[in-house]
């Protein structure tokens, strides 16, 4: 394709035309789960954006070239935490909450990432860059701590438009006298007997957060690579702490190229947050709505814009998925998408402006030949929509419905009995029953015929 693709990068403030390091190897790094808690729908956002840009990629340069590493996050004081609260081994928290993680993912139908590295796994990586970065003079150890020294790097701030001085004035970063600088952050921590630990040459221990992406990015995409995402919480501190160790260890001018953040999340228009109980957990929704209802829902804003979540958007986004089954057609091989169709995408992920074109794809394939439908359902396919068959889709209906199919006929006699006898308050009433156990009868050409809701 000749198309362009253009991403609002946050190291620059601006949209730019993304261009790549080289075309047939780009490098995505997106920060993953701390796998401490089931996710919630405010981390499955980055997950299904982060999906599309992947997808986008993917059609722009090709299958092959482009690599994208989501890391796990399976060692952080949450998870210690979580642990302790639940009485099991941190081995049996991580590894039941990386199965739900997959679980979701697997829901949301989205592609699987080229690598999904663990923390765990690459200590040794993180360790060998705490003392190149100690040796270089960026950090330094006390106590068995060692902290990364923030005004050692000038570009500190960049990413985040944050002054130093403003920092240290408005810090609420954990003040510690181990420390030279209030806004120094740790890259290495003593464990107490009950925590993990690794033995490290600064006693033993664990490594900070921030650290791990730095060492997971830095092995599977090298010391500078072209897109680094995650949710726009993560912009400050973990990404600007992120840049500072890299280029410092990795002596680069530049670290990641393009820095794209997703916004919020908002239930019914307040925050989500634990105190407020609105934690909506995305295995919570599986049994009544599919997937393909919350990627669309999860679609519905510019990624940059705030998405509130509420009962009137899924049930939109569930009218829309049983409206678009209506013209499903198995696709023929030889339809293909054109620039047109995928432009919004190109243009910054504008998932709106690509889910406005469906509307009128369909619209289209409504009047149209097969040749529309197949466009139509193609271009759902692209974004993970309309993944299921129609025949999959109604039988996914029928297991939901209050009735059983015999059932439903007996009434169906009932009322045709009904109203042979003129009775047609008792018909109606049966009628009315039947909707609300989820079945729409139709009277056509003398036949009654009856339909999921
Ligand atoms: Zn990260």
């Amino acid at each position: 394709m000749n198309k362009n693709i253009y991403l609002t990068n946050n190291l620059k403030n601006k949209k730019e035309k993304f261009i790549p390091i080289h075309k047939e190897k780009i490098g995505m790094y997106v920060c993953g789960p701390t796998v401490y808690d089931n996710p919630h729908i405010g981390n499955a956002r980055p997950l299904v954006i982060f999906d599309i840009l992947f997808k986008v990629l993917k059609s722009k340069y090709g299958k092959k070239s482009v690599n994208y590493v989501r890391n796990i996050t399976d060692i952080d004081d949450k998870i210690i935490k979580s642990s302790k609260e639940k009485n099991i081994s941190i081995s049996e928290l991580t590894s039941g909450i990386i199965k739900n993680f997959n679980d979701d993912c697997n829901y949301l139908d989205l592609d699987k990432p080229s690598q999904e590295p663990k923390a765990t796994d690459h200590i040794d990586l993180m360790i060998e860059m705490i003392s190149s970065l100690i040796t270089k003079g960026f950090a330094y150890e006390k106590n068995n701590h060692v902290y990364f020294e923030v005004n050692k790097f000038e570009d500190y701030g960049k990413l985040s438009n944050k002054k130093l001085k403003d920092l240290i004035a408005g810090s609420r970063v954990e003040i510690s006298e181990n420390k030279k600088n209030t806004e120094d952050f740790v890259l290495w921590k003593p464990s107490s007997t009950d925590e993990p630990l690794w033995n490290s040459p600064w006693g033993k221990g664990r490594p900070g957060w921030h650290l791990e992406c730095s060492a997971m990015s830095k092995r599977y995409l090298g010391d500078i690579f072209d897109i680094h995402g995650g949710g726009i919480d993560l912009l400050f501190p973990h990404h600007e702490n992120e840049i500072a160790q890299s280029r410092c260890a990795n002596n680069t001018k530049s670290f990641a190229n393009y820095w794209i953040h997703n916004a919020f999340i908002t239930i019914s228009n307040e925050k989500m947050a634990k105190s407020s109980g609105n934690i909506l957990k995305i295995k919570d929704f599986k049994e009544n709505i599919d997937g393909q209802v919350l990627k669309l829902a999860l679609l519905s804003a510019h990624y940059k814009q705030p998405l509130d979540w509420n009962e009137k958007l899924l049930n939109d986004c569930q009218n829309t998925i049983e409206k678009w089954y209506e013209v499903y057609l198995s696709i023929d091989q030889k339809i293909t998408l054109n620039e047109d169709i995928l432009s919004p995408l190109y243009d910054d992920l504008n998932t709106p402006g690509y889910i406005t074109n469906l509307h009128r794809l369909f619209e289209k394939a409504l009047i149209g030949d097969d040749n529309d439908k197949g466009l139509f359902v193609l271009a759902c396919n692209f974004i993970g929509i309309l993944n299921k068959t129609k025949d999959e889709w109604i039988s996914i209906k029928k297991k939901k419905l209050l009735i059983s199919e015999d059932d439903i006929l007996i009434k169906i006699e009932l009322r045709n009995k009904a109203r042979e006898n003129k009775d047609y308050k008792k018909a109606d009433k049966i009628r009315i029953e039947l909707l609300d156990k989820g079945v729409l009868i139709e009277d056509k050409d003398g036949k009654t015929i009856w339909k999921l809701k």
